[in-house]
């Protein structure tokens, strides 16, 4: 008899609440348990970066894995003939454990391998893992679904906080077992996976999460709420492609962040943000497993059938990083570069597209999709819906980013800038938000020559923002 635990975007072996019961049943009722990763075809079509790192996390989690003697056994192809070759094995599951999936696809997939598990007569045992609170952890006195954070937060700070789950790693490796000979078809599918990985990735797995959270907690954290809108001070945990593919738990990061909080004497307002940040990624689960469809249409009904601009030059332009404003540009080009964008860049150029470019925020949310390393459905959409003013907590559409005022205040000395355009690299502080204001002798001196090294700005923001106003107040009056 074997306990089966399915790992989907829980690629950890600690604080895994699937893992833990399998391996508590297992002990009670005498059976093994194995790890189980199910790779679908469709993932050779539409192999991007974030498929990459994935795959290389998934890579770190079946070496440490086979270091405890568990090893990860993979089966392929369409999901029921997967699993039915899970269950013509020469063993018998007993039961399938797995993290679920509130939200989009995962979330109708769990439902049907769930039921068609069941038709078989294999008891299945889901569990929400992946947020602190679940989209049904947090409701309003009355029952009902907050729409806006800041009381969700309020109600959400005032809930118990569930325990890490710690795996017992003696228990792991004895209860662990290896039938690796009976997957050989799933491994090579996971072999050929492998060999589309193209990008050396550093930090990648469960200790360098861990090291990176440590780091950030003890030596970044108090200073966190002055500095973390400023992308050229690295003042961010960058924990989100870990978070993502579950590779840390949001329960550890709770608690080791409270264990920080306690070692300061219970104060920390860098810490207090850092947790609340924690929460908007529950909250945003929670507003998309409440709008399934927000990935397709507007949240706030007011806005859907906006008359948005068409021209895919501006699309084009934002997606390069050729918009001719330095601090869109050059974040672009780190989306582009390392599939990680600072979390103020992401807010600047997705009003920039959405407000400046009057480009449909879908388009943005869909190429963030493809170029991010930490692309989470629920918020990357409450990301582009807020930003576009259409999403349930949205800033007000007459309240648009002024990318230039936003590059003067959060990298005054164009540093982040530079980092990422280079042919900025000489030009001085009070020209690297607007280069084209430089005179033709500056341009020269500086070594950048607008509309050649440099582009014009592609719009003119006041213009574009009168116009951004006008579009959404005609759709709201329609
Ligand atoms: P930190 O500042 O160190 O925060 C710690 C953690 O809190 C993050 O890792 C993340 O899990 C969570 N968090 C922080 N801010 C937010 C937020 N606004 N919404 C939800 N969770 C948050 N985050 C993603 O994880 N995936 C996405 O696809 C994504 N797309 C976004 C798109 C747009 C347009 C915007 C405006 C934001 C988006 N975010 C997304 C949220 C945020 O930008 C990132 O979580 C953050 O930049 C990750 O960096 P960090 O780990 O250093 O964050």
């Amino acid at each position: 008899k074997v306990n089966v635990v399915w790992f989907r975007q829980d690629l950890r072996l600690s604080d895994h609440k699937a893992l833990y019961y399998a391996l508590k049943d297992a002990e009670q009722s005498g059976a093994e348990v194995m790890g189980l990763f199910h790779i679908h075809p469709s993932l050779n079509d539409s192999f991007t970066v974030r498929h990459d790192y994935f795959f290389r996390t998934l890579e770190d989690l079946v070496n440490q894995a086979a270091e405890q003697q568990f090893p990860i056994h993979f089966i392929s192809g369409e999901v029921e003939e997967a699993f039915q070759h899970l269950l013509d094995q020469d063993f018998t599951v007993q039961s399938v454990f797995y993290n679920k999936d509130e939200v989009g696809f995962g979330r109708e997939r769990d439902q049907s391998v769930t039921k068609w598990l069941e038709a078989q007569d294999i008891p299945v045992e889901s569990f929400v893992d992946a947020h602190i609170h679940g989209a049904e952890g947090v409701h309003k006195k009355d029952g009902g679904y907050y729409k806006v954070f800041t009381p969700y937060y309020r109600m959400w700070s005032s809930l118990d906080k569930p325990a890490v789950y710690s795996i017992d790693k003696k228990k792991l490796s004895e209860l662990g077992t290896d039938f690796t000979d009976q997957f050989q078809k799933g491994e090579k599918a996971f072999r050929d996976l492998l060999s589309n990985c193209t990008k050396e990735w550093n930090h990648i797995g469960e200790r360098s999460a861990i090291q990176r959270l440590a780091h950030f907690l003890h030596n970044k954290v108090h200073h966190y709420e002055e500095n973390r809108d400023f992308p050229a001070k690295n003042a961010t945990s960058m924990i989100s492609p870990y978070l993502k593919n579950g590779v840390l738990s949001p329960r550890t990061v709770y608690h080791k962040a409270m264990e920080v909080i306690e070692e300061n004497g219970g104060e920390s307002k860098g810490l207090e943000t850092y947790i609340s940040e924690i929460a908007w990624r529950d909250f945003y689960n929670m507003i998309h497993y409440i709008y399934p469809n927000s990935k397709h249409e507007e949240v706030s009904e007011q806005y859907q059938g906006i008359d948005w601009n068409q021209d895919e030059d501006y699309f084009e332009k934002w997606k390069e990083g050729e918009t001719g404003y330095p601090i869109v540009d050059a974040a672009m080009k780190q989306l582009n570069t390392i599939g990680w964008m600072h979390n103020r860049l992401r807010m600047v150029v997705a009003s920039f597209l959405t407000k400046d470019y009057l480009v449909d925020w879908r388009k943005g949310e869909r190429y963030f999709e493809e170029r991010l390393i930490d692309y989470d459905a629920s918020s990357n959409i409450g990301g582009w819906q807020w930003a576009a003013s259409t999403g349930t907590d949205a800033v007000p559409y007459f309240r648009v980013f002024n990318p230039t005022r936003q590059s003067e205040r959060f990298d005054p000395e164009g540093e982040f800038i530079k980092s990422y355009l280079p042919q900025l690299k000489d030009v001085p502080k009070k020209y690297i938000h607007e280069p084209s204001k430089m005179s033709a002798e500056e341009q020269e001196q500086y070594n950048c020559k607008i509309g050649e090294d440099y582009p014009e700005p592609s719009v003119d923001h006041k213009t574009m923002r009168k116009r951004a106003i006008e579009v959404f107040e005609k759709q709201k009056d329609s």
